[in-house]
């Protein structure tokens, strides 16, 4: 089977033009039915009339409940670093706001060995001392998402370093949200952490390739001659940013399965598609990608993201679509009813009302996440975006419970 995104635009095109009731009704008698959905049977679902909003989410609902229960599972989040090499235009962790700072940490650290920096690298005690403050505020916690941003000296022995000082504290799920490796440094990792169920969780940020490359643009570090780190990224033979790579990114989730992980994550950053269908495109894209990858290795993604692009700080950037809430709940709704044994994730970066209204069709949230190195050790860490929702994992599980759920 073939992975291929481009056509996704005239598929909604031709949803949009021929969408009506009978349309609509047919697809939800399908879903009635527990009958598959096609890619065109939801496009109909993202047009469907306004009044149908409510029928879709119920829809969402039931079936979401089916599967999986009342039951909302909390992952906790720690940062490792956020050094990046990478473009992303809308972070203000990237390459151009870094610069300064790298040449800091790489030549005046020779000179003393401290920097004074607001960005951090973590060290494998430091990482496993963060996590410790995470497991003190929720002891029970089930998985952990570990991220960082892509920097040369973040290779693989330290990554493996960093993880066994973690696995050393922590056996249950281990989540790496981190750049896309080679096949076999995935294994390494994998091998390093045998105890710890793995998942990669890798966001494509935008299915649309167009628009991915607009947003993460190729840099060559040769080019760039006044750039004094070219030295630390020539030792990493790194010659220029690997996320400019739309496909290896697309087939990252592929390796790491090959390499031995257990489960892999899908998520797209919702803001950055203005395309035609803005962010319609995604929900399809999702859908074929979990579709690649069920044919080839029978695996659904274990979970799909979906948060909506933020402002960050250190850069100046307009988001180019924001999604509205009543096109963001249809998104989500029908994400699930299209790949429905997905776990679906919402997180802090949304207001509390917001995220108790989706709760029905969701099934994972963060726990008081706190995006930034030493983020639960440290009141004062620096974020990479910010938080919307900033109450504490315990106020927002009460909640939960209250509505009648159960947390795990
Ligand atoms: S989004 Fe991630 S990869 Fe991109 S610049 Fe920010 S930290 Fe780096």
């Amino acid at each position: 089977m073939e992975l291929v995104f481009n056509n996704i635009n005239s598929l909604l095109d031709s949803c949009k033009k021929e969408i009506n009731a009978k349309k609509v009704k047919i697809v939800l008698s399908k879903i009635e039915n527990f009958s598959p959905l096609d890619d065109i049977d939801i496009g109909y679902l993202l047009f469907a009339p306004d009044d149908y909003q409510e029928v879709i989410f119920e829809k969402a609902k039931e079936i979401n409940q089916l599967l999986f229960d009342k039951v909302i599972k909390f992952y906790g989040v720690t940062y490792l670093s956020d050094f990046c090499l990478e473009t992303c235009r809308y972070c203000g962790d990237n390459i151009y706001s870094n610069r300064k700072e790298w040449e800091k940490l790489i030549f005046e650290a020779n000179k003393d060995g401290k920097i004074k920096s607001p960005k951090h690298f973590l060290t494998p005690q430091e990482l496993k001392e963060d996590v410790l403050a995470l497991l003190n505020k929720y002891p029970g916690l089930e998985q952990l998402c570990i991220l960082s941003g892509d920097t040369p000296t973040l290779n693989v022995p330290r990554w493996i370093e960093s993880l066994k000082e973690v696995a050393s504290i922590y056996d249950k799920k281990i989540i790496l949200n981190i750049p896309p490796l080679h096949i076999n440094a995935f294994r390494k990792i994998r091998q390093a952490v045998p105890n710890n169920k793995l998942q990669f969780r890798v966001f494509q940020e935008t299915y649309d390739e167009t628009i991915y490359q607009r947003e993460h643009p190729h840099y060559d570090y040769h080019d760039d001659r006044t750039f004094k780190l070219q030295r630390a990224i020539l030792k990493e033979k790194r010659f220029n940013s690997a996320k400019a790579n739309f496909w290896a990114r697309v087939f990252s989730q592929e390796r790491a399965i090959i390499a031995g992980f257990d489960e892999f994550g899908l998520g797209a950053l919702f803001g950055l598609n203005n395309g035609l269908f803005g962010s319609f495109f995604e929900v399809i894209a999702f859908k074929r990608h979990s579709e690649f990858m069920y044919n080839k290795f029978g695996l659904v993604p274990e979970t799909i993201s979906f948060p909506r692009l933020l402002p960050s700080e250190g850069v100046d950037y307009v988001i180019p679509r924001r999604v509205t809430d009543f096109e963001y709940e249809r998104i989500i709704a029908v994400t699930k009813l299209s790949v429905p044994q997905a776990e679906l994730i919402i997180t802090c970066r949304e207001t509390a009302e917001f995220r108790r209204k989706i709760r029905p069709i969701i099934n994972i949230e963060d726990f008081e996440a706190r995006p930034g190195p030493g983020g639960n050790m440290a009141n004062d860490a620096f974020f990479q975006m910010e938080i919307i929702d900033r109450r504490t994992g315990e106020e927002v599980k009460k909640e939960i419970e209250n509505d009648g759920y159960k947390t795990i």
